[in-house]
C-alpha cells in the first residue's frame, strides 16, 4: 500500500472515531449475539473496500503482528461455501471468541467501526444490542450528508484507486472504476444526485447521467471523484472537450491522483492532443508505476509520434509487469513490425494467441505476418479464425469505456 495513503487512512480513522459513541468497557461481551460479526454469513450485505483490506494488511505488516489473514476475511464477506453448500465462516475469522472482541480492532473497517453508533436504514439490529436505541439511523438517500466523513472516505478511496496496479492480462484485470456502492443500491439512494448519476451510467442511460453528476458537483464541490465520473460519462458520449474540462476539475481538487491523470491523458489522446496526452500519461506513470495500461498507452503514443525506441522501452517495462497480457503482446508486435523485426513480431503474436485464444486482433495481425513470409497456409488458417471470432465478438477489451485503441 502506498505509505502516504496509509498515513492518511490512519488519520481518517482517528477522526472518524471521534464521531462514534463512546462507552465504558466491552458492552458487546454482555450482548453475546455477535450480530455484527456474523451478519455477512447470515446473508447480509457487508461491504469492505479494497482500501480497507489493504489497510488491514499494511497495518499488521507495519506493527510486526502476524499478518492479518485478509483472504479469510474476504471468504467470510463473500459467503464462500464448502462442498456441502454450507458457508465456510459462520463468524468473521477476525472475531476472537475468548475475548468476545475483534482481533483487528484498531484496523477494523468502517462498516464494523460505525456499527452501533450509526445504522444504515434496513440493517438488522438485535433487540439486545446495547446501541439499539442510542445509535443513529441513516436513510440511504441521505448517506453522504449524514454518514460521518463519508466524502473524506470517498476521496481517499479515489486516491487509493489511482495507486492500484492496473493490468490487462485476463486473469489480473483491475476494474478501472470501483463503484463500491453495494449498500446504497436501492430506490431511495437515487435521491442523491451522485448515486443517481452512477445508476444511470451503469444502466447505460449515458445521456441522462451528466445532469445529476453536475448537480452532485454543486452539492459536494470538494469531492474530486464526481467530476471524474462526469468526465468518464462525457468521454463515453464523445463530448471530449467537456470531458477534458471535467477531468481537469477533478485534478484541481486532487492533483496527485494518478488515475485522474490517466483518464485525462486518455481523453486528450482521443481528442488528438498528443503532446498534452503524453505529459499526462507520464505523470500517471510517475505517480503509479504499476499502471500497465498507462505504460502501454504511452508506448503507443510514442509509436504514433515516431519515437520508436521510447516506445520499445515502455513496452518492455510493461511486459515485465504484465507478461501474460495478450493485449500488450499484440500492441508490441505492431511496433516490432514497424521496426521490421518480423520474426519477433510473429513470436509475440503467437504468444498472444496462446494466452488469449478468443481475442481476435492478433489473428489478423498474424495473418499479415505469415503472408509477408509466404506462409500461405498458416495465414489462411489464422484469417479464418479471425473472421470466426470477429463475428462472435464485436467490442472486445472494453473496460468501462476505456480501451487501448489501435495505433
Ligand atoms: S449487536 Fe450491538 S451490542 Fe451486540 S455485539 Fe454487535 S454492536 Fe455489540
Ligand atoms: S473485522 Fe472485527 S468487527 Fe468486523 S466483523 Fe470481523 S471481527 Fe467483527
Amino acid at each position: 500500500m502506498n505509505p502516504q495513503i496509509f498515513e492518511k487512512m490512519k488519520q481518517f480513522y482517528e477522526e472518524l472515531d471521534k464521531h462514534l459513541l463512546s462507552v465504558e468497557g466491552n458492552v458487546c461481551k454482555a450482548c453475546q449475539c455477535n450480530e455484527c460479526c456474523t451478519f455477512a454469513a447470515k446473508g447480509g450485505k457487508h461491504s469492505v473496500s479494497d482500501l480497507e483490506f489493504d489497510y488491514i494488511e499494511h497495518y499488521y505488516q507495519k506493527t510486526g503482528y502476524p499478518q492479518a489473514n485478509v483472504s479469510l476475511f474476504k471468504e467470510y464477506l463473500s459467503k464462500k461455501k464448502d462442498n456441502n453448500g454450507n458457508v465456510i465462516h459462520a463468524v468473521c475469522p477476525f472475531f476472537n471468541h475468548e475475548e468476545h472482541a475483534c482481533s483487528i480492532y484498531p484496523a477494523r473497517p468502517i462498516s464494523c467501526r460505525v456499527y452501533g453508533s450509526y445504522f444504515l436504514e434496513g440493517m438488522p439490529v438485535p433487540s439486545k444490542c446495547y446501541f439499539k436505541n442510542i445509535g443513529k439511523t441513516i436513510k440511504t438517500g441521505n448517506f453522504f450528508k449524514e454518514f460521518p466523513m463519508a466524502l473524506e472516505f470517498c476521496e481517499l478511496k479515489s486516491q487509493h484507486m489511482g495507486s492500484l496496479p492496473m493490468r490487462t492480462s485476463k486473469k489480473e484485470t483491475t476494474s478501472l472504476i470501483l463503484w463500491d456502492l453495494a449498500n446504497l443500491d436501492n430506490d431511495d439512494a437515487a435521491n442523491d444526485p451522485f448515486i443517481l448519476g452512477c445508476k444511470l451510467e451503469r444502466e447505460g442511460k449515458l445521456g441522462k447521467a451528466a445532469e445529476p453528476f453536475e448537480q452532485a458537483m454543486k452539492l459536494y464541490p470538494s469531492w474530486s471523484f464526481i467530476p471524474c465520473c462526469l468526465g468518464t460519462n462525457l468521454v463515453r458520449l464523445k463530448r471530449l472537450e467537456e470531458a477534458i474540462k471535467a477531468y481537469k476539475q477533478a485534478l484541481s481538487l486532487s492533483p496527485d491522483n494518478a488515475f485522474y491523470h490517466f483518464v485525462l491523458a486518455f481523453a486528450l489522446k482521443l481528442n488528438g492532443q498528443y503532446d498534452e496526452a503524453q505529459l499526462e500519461y507520464e505523470k500517471a506513470v510517475e505517480l503509479n508505476p504499476q499502471n500497465v495500461i498507462a505504460l502501454a498507452s504511452l508506448a503507443n503514443l510514442h509509436q504514433k509520434k515516431g519515437n520508436l525506441q521510447a516506445s520499445m522501452n515502455l513496452f518492455q517495462k510493461a511486459l515485465k509487469l504484465d507478461p501474460d497480457s495478450a493485449f500488450l503482446r499484440f500492441h508490441f508486435a505492431q511496433l516490432l513490425l514497424k521496426l521490421n523485426e518480423i520474426k519477433e513480431a510473429e513470436s509475440q503474436l503467437e504468444k498472444a494467441i496462446e494466452l488469449e485464444p478468443d481475442f481476435p486482433p492478433p489473428y489478423l495481425q498474424a495473418a499479415h505476418v505469415y503472408s509477408i513470409q509466404n506462409k500461405t497456409l498458416q495465414a489462411q488458417e489464422v484469417m479464418k479464425k479471425y473472421e470466426e471470432l470477429s463475428r462472435k465478438q464485436l467490442a472486445a477489451s472494453l473496460t468501462f469505456g476505456f480501451h487501448l485503441e489501435k495505433s
